[in-house]
C-alpha cells in the first residue's frame, strides 16, 4: 500500500492541474499558491526528500533541473524565479515525496525564512 499524497497525483488516483509530464517527472500547480506562478516539481519514482538522493538516483535529480528549466521558460519566467526544497517538518516538509517549488510571477522578496 503506497498512501503517498504524491505518488497518488501521479498515478491519477487524485486529481491534480497538470503543468508538464514526461518519463520520469510529473508537474503541476500547487493547490495553495504562495506566488502567481507555484508549481510542484516531482519525480515519478518516490524518493522522500534530498536525504534520500544518492548515486543511485540522481540522474533523476538531474532531470528534474532540465525539466524545471523548460517550465520555467513555458511559464515566461526568465526575468526570475524561485526554486525550493523543503526537507523534513523541521524546514516545513508536509509532503514527504521529493519536490521542488518553482515560485514566479512577481518580483520575491530576499527573505528566506
Ligand atoms: P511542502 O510543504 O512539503 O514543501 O510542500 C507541499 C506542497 O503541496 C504545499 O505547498 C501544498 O500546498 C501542496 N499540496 C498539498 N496537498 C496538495 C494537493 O492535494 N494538490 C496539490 N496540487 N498541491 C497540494
Ligand atoms: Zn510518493
Amino acid at each position: 500500500m503506497n498512501d503517498c499524497l504524491f505518488c497518488k497525483i501521479i498515478n491519477g488516483e487524485i486529481p491534480s492541474s497538470k503543468v508538464y509530464e514526461d518519463e520520469f517527472v510529473y508537474a503541476f500547480n500547487d493547490i495553495n499558491p504562495m506566488a502567481p506562478v507555484h508549481i510542484l516539481v516531482v519525480p515519478k519514482t518516490h524518493i522522500t526528500n534530498v536525504l534520500d538522493i544518492t548515486s543511485e538516483n540522481s540522474n533523476i535529480i538531474a532531470h528534474i533541473f532540465e525539466a524545471i528549466s523548460k517550465i520555467a521558460k513555458q511559464q515566461k519566467l526568465e526575468k526570475g524565479f524561485r526554486v525550493v526544497s523543503n526537507c523534513n517538518e523541521y524546514a516545513g516538509q508536509s509532503v514527504f515525496h521529493l519536490h521542488f517549488h518553482i515560485l514566479g510571477g512577481k518580483q520575491l522578496s530576499l527573505q528566506m525564512a
